[in-house]
Order: C-alpha cells, then structure tokens, then sequence
C-alpha cells in the first residue's frame, strides 16, 4: 500500500467528486481514489428529463468536472461489490482488492424496476443515466403511438413535460389523483394536475399497470381502471432506492439508505462517511429522524461536509445542518422549495395565487415552519430558505454543559483527527 494515506470514493456522481475537490482544498495530499460504475465523470441528472431530453443541452453540457485538478485517480466502469471494513478494503472486479485508510461512500440512488415491466421488453426504460435519457430521446424518432409514462412523482412529471414539448403524444399514468400528490399540498398539485392537462398530457390518474406485454414495434399495457394502451415507449418513473447492496453483510446500518450520524459519520463504522442520496442522516435543523434528501444542492453541500468530518475525526466532527433546496421544471412552471417539507404535518397556503401564478405554501410542524413550496415564486422560497438559514439548529439550541465544580487537572487533549492521519 501508498506510503500516504489513501481515502477511496465510491460513487462518480456529484456528491463523490464534492467531497474530492473538499479534501484537496483543506489540504489533503494523499491519495484520492474515485471508483465509478458509470462510464463517465459526474453527471448533470437534472438535465436528463430536460435540457438533454428535448436537445438543448448535449452531451459536452451534462458531464460536469471539477473546479480544480483533484490529482485523482478516477477508476470509471468499475462496480464495487462489498466493503469489508475489518481489513479496510473494497472489492473491485476480478478479485481486486482496494485499500482505504479513510472512505466516503456516494454510492446514490437506482431508479426503482416496476414488477412485470420486464415482460414489456426493451422498449421500458427507467431515467437515471445519460444512457435512458438518450433510449427515449431514440425512441421519440418516428414514434406513432403515444410514450407511456408511469409514474406521477417529479421526475415522470418532468419527463411527460419535455415528451410533449416535442410535440409526441405522451400518457402520464399514476396511483395517486393528483400528479406529485405526495409532495405538494392539494391546491398546488391540482393546479399542475390542470397545467399538464392543458398542455395536452393525457392523464390516466388512480390506477396501475396491471398487464405489460411486448407486441412488435409497440408495448401493451392493461390498467387496473380496465383501460387497455399501446404505447411506443414506456418511462419508469417509480421513485428510486438507495444503491447499497455492495454493503451487505459490511456493518453500515441500512435502513432506506445507509444511516449516519448528524456529521455523515456512517454508524457501525469507523473512518467511514457518506454523502449524497444515499445518506440518511438526522438534520439538526429540523429534528432527529435520519432521512435521505434527493436533491442536487444536497449532493454538493453533503460531499462537502463529510469530507470534511471526515478529516477533522469524529471526535471533532460538526454536524450537517443543511438547508435542502430542490427545484423542477414543468411546461414553463418553476416550482420550488426550500427546508424540509416532509417533517411538516400541517400545510397551509402563505401568499393566495397572483395574477401572475406565483403562489407559496407553508409546511409546519406544530407552529413551526419547517419548509415552504412555491409555484413560480423564486424571490420568496429563496428568501424563506435564507430565513431557515439564520435559524440556530436544534443541536445548537442544546442546553450548554455545566462547568464541573472546583479545580480539574486538565487532561491532555485527545488527538481529533481520525487515526490515520495522525503523525
Ligand atoms: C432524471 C433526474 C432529474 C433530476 N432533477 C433534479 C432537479 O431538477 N432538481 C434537483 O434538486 N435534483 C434533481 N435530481 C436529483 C439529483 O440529480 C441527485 O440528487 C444527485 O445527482 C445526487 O448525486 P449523488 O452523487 O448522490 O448520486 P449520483 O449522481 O447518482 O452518483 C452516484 C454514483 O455512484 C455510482 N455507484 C452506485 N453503486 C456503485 C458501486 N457499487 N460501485 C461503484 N459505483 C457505484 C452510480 O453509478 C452513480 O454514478 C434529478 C435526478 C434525476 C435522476
């Protein structure tokens, strides 16, 4: 093994390749390794059910690189396969064996496989990679029959938007009434339930797919309303789960991701942080349930941090209290949010609809405000996520230690730093 300490990545996403330009930025001269399963740098997702979808952005565009030289080691189409954290490795293909002295896991998300979907061939496709935003930019060519999408949540929104922006017929399909119903209070999610509408997105709302099969140049779908469809193409658009089998059997504690302290320190193990939509951490901010946020910013500010935890050492760790931020595109309507949403249980309109559209929701726990979406209303979300800013965190507002009475032989200070970069 490098005479200097070496800290693997694993992960050649945003949060993976953050956490890199950290480290050298505090000074890290060791070895940096980033493995990838992915054949490219970090991808720009956001662009893959938009500006890549409809052609305004190509491919030179989406691949993102790093503010400065990492001095890396970048080993791209490289899947790893387990973590063994007694003797410090990951295993690579062909037997390879990687040490680490220090790890940071940015392994992210997969798009969840819809069951029976398989059946359907090849002309299903989940929107993930360059690769699936490329196979139904392909299949839109010559498209006689509409593009099934199923899977009412931001990213099947999204792409329905950008399908009939191109002018294809697209089918948008989904358990729940209304679209993105699980994140925005009902007036919001009405209101895009009708923009799509109007935009001509035809919606088949409150059912499943119960049937899929191949037939020739098409997919037959069979819904639970009864409704039979062929679709040239269908888009799996039925959420995501955290890629996280290569931990098995590894310590990590897995639950719906791989579950950290408030300082990315990943719990079980030692030297080990992680970042990213695969992280579920407590946010002190806003309470002490560990939860995953899939956002961009969060990718970028969460690589950071545990990067630089993982220098300074658990013991002198401080927690990430970030203030998520998350925005999607929908035939021309910016929505917005900011804070966490999902820890609130009350939503109430803040700002009735303006003749401009511009509209803002409130989520609360209690009295607290806890998160706000906005319809068209950057000015406002941007200001509400700056006042969540200014707020002292939850671990902040902890009651200080009482000082110890009489005098204390001080003890001599231990060293932070986690043990492999001591000298
Ligand atoms: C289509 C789409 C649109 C989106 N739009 C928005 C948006 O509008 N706004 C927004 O805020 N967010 C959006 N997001 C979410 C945002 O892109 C993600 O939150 C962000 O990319 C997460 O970065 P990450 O580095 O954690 O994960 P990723 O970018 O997924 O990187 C993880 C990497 O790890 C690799 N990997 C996994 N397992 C292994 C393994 N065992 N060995 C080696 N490598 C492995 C993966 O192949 C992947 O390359 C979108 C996401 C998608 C898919």
């Amino acid at each position: 093994m490098s005479e200097l300490p070496r800290i693997v990545i694993v992960g050649a996403g945003l949060a993976g390749m953050c956490a890199a330009e950290r480290l050298r930025e505090l000074g890290f001269d060791g070895e940096i390794v980033i493995v990838g399963a992915e054949s490219t740098m970090p991808v720009y997702r956001p662009a893959l059910t938009k500006q890549f979808l409809t052609g305004e952005l190509g491919l030179k565009e989406v691949i993102t690189a790093p503010t400065h030289d990492l001095d890396a080691l970048w080993r791209l189409n490289t899947v790893v396969s387990q973590l063994d954290p007694q003797r410090r490795v990951v295993h690579l293909p062909g037997g390879e064996e990687l040490e680490y002295d220090g790890l940071i896991i940015a392994s992210g998300v997969e798009a969840r496989r819809l069951p029976g979907a398989m059946r359907a061939g090849s002309r299903v496709a989940v929107l993930r990679t360059i690769a699936d935003s490329k196979r139904l930019r392909q299949a839109l060519t010559g498209a006689r029959d509409p593009i099934a999408v199923v899977g009412t949540g931001f990213i099947g929104c999204e792409a329905a938007s950008s399908i009939r922006s191109l002018g294809h017929s697209v089918v948008l399909i989904g358990t729940s009434k209304l679209l993105m119903g699980n994140l925005l209070d009902a007036g919001h999610a009405q209101r895009l339930t009708e923009l799509h509408r109007r935009h001509r997105v035809q919606l088949q709302l409150g059912t499943r797919v119960e049937q899929w099969a191949a037939g020739g140049s098409k997919v037959q779908l069979r819904l639970s309303n009864g409704r039979q469809l062929d679709a040239a193409f269908v888009v799996a658009a039925a959420g995501s789960v955290p890629a996280v089998s290569w931990l098995r059997d590894s310590g990590a504690v897995l639950d719906n991701g791989v579950v950290c302290e408030a300082t990315c320190h990943v719990a079980g193990l030692e030297d080990v942080v992680a970042a990213g939509d695969v992280a579920s951490w407590p946010n002190l901010r806003f309470d002490t349930k560990p939860r995953r946020v899939e956002h961009w910013t969060n990718a970028i500010e969460m690589g950071r941090a545990a990067a630089e935890n993982l220098l300074s050492g658990r013991g002198s760790a401080t927690p990430f209290t970030p203030v998520p931020r998350f925005w999607s595109e929908q035939h021309g309507l910016r929505i917005q949010a900011a804070g966490m949403p999902a820890v609130g249980s009350k939503r109430e309109p803040m700002d009735p609809t303006t003749p401009g559209g511009h509209s803002l929701t409130g989520y609360y726990r209690d009295d607290t405000l806890v998160g706000v979406i906005g319809f068209d209303n950057s000015a406002a979300v941007l200001n509400y996520a700056k006042t969540f800013t200014d707020k002292a965190p939850l671990g902040a507002a902890a009651p200080p230690v009482p000082a110890a009475p009489g005098p204390v032989t001080p003890k001599p200070k231990p060293d932070p730093r986690p043990e492999f970069l001591r000298v």
